[in-house]
């Protein structure tokens, strides 16, 4: 049984912003800071194996891949790296790489890279707020500048770079072809609104990505049984014991997690563990007399459905969502 209120760490990052931008400023000393990672308090006896974080980029960050699951895991490390995004903030003209304008062979792509015209090569896209993004293991991206975005990701480090725009760290092009698809990736799922309150933004094998719209003055129950996140995007409200305004995350596990609005509404992200889609009564809402009121859109299709919509076909896939 778990509620608790995050812990935030910031990740000093050489794209990384000075001071950052509301509501995600930095107590950073004149330090560039890139992510700002959400943590549980305390001594925890184990991660989560979600990891929630903010990025906050004032020049782009490397053109990169991540391994999935089975190549993680032939090479001694508990797992790959499948994330997606949310554009929290963008400013005019930012922009994200997802796959390549084309397919390249491995003696092709190692060139491009040599050359750096692997640059032009990746398929630029631009992005405004609200904007979502799957990447899942495998798939070749990159964040460009003045970007804020909400990111949720297996817990995992493993990230070999292919271009770094001009810094001089370590590329790792050999193990990159290794585990990417060097081509196109196909535009996949929109956002689908659950009920009135749940858009389900990304579903895949390892997390359900969801964002909340609750009205001001009213009350919930959020069903956190597996691994959770809520971040607060907009808004105030008490959450479990706790008053949380923009920028805050909870997380929970094993547990029933008390919503009351406040007075302006809340949006929020929810990020949760497992496969299967979403969970369908995840969140209840409480009537004056306290018990949950089941209202819920009985059309919604079956979490199975969910699954083959959105994790068919492996990783040739992009899933931009405007
Ligand atoms: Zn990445």
């Amino acid at each position: 049984m778990t509620i608790e209120f995050a812990r935030t760490v910031s990740v000093p990052r050489p794209w990384g912003v000075v001071g950052g931008s509301f509501p995600f400023t930095t107590d950073d000393d004149g330090v560039a800071i890139g992510e700002i990672r959400y943590e549980r308090p305390g001594q925890p006896v184990s991660e989560p194996s979600l990891l929630l974080k903010i990025l906050l980029t004032s020049q782009p960050l490397s053109i990169q891949v991540h391994p999935d699951d089975a190549y993680a895991q032939s090479i001694g490390l508990p797992s790959g790296k499948t994330e997606a995004w949310y554009v929290v903030s963008a400013a005019a003209g930012a922009k994200v790489a997802i796959g390549l304008n084309q397919q390249m062979t491995p003696e092709h792509f190692r060139e491009s890279v040599q050359d750096g015209s692997i640059s032009t090569i990746v398929a630029w896209q631009p992005v405004s707020t609200g904007d979502v993004v799957s990447v899942p293991a495998g798939t070749i991206h990159a964040i460009g500048a003045d970007l804020v975005i909400a990111e949720i990701q297996q817990r995992s480090d493993t990230t070999y770079r292919i271009f770094d725009h001009g810094r001089k760290r370590e590329l790792h092009v050999e193990s990159a072809l290794a585990v990417a698809n060097a081509g196109p990736m196909v535009v996949q799922a929109r956002p689908l609104a659950l009920t009135d309150e749940r858009t389900l933004l990304v579903s895949n094998t390892h997390f359900v990505f969801e964002r909340l719209r609750l009205a001001s003055g009213t009350a919930w129950w959020l069903e956190a049984a597996r691994e959770t996140w809520l971040l607060v995007l907009g808004g105030l409200a008490h959450v479990g014991s706790s008053d949380v305004t923009t920028g805050d995350a909870i997380f929970a596990q094993s547990d029933r997690v008390n919503i009351n609005v406040g007075p302006d509404g809340l949006i929020a992200l929810l990020a949760y563990s497992g496969v299967g889609g979403p969970i369908p009564h995840a969140l209840q809402r409480i009537t004056q007399a306290g018990s949950p009121d089941l209202k819920f859109d009985e059309t919604m299709p079956e979490p199975s459905s969910f699954t083959a919509a959105t994790t068919g076909g492996g990783n040739q896939r992009k899933e931009i969502i405007r």
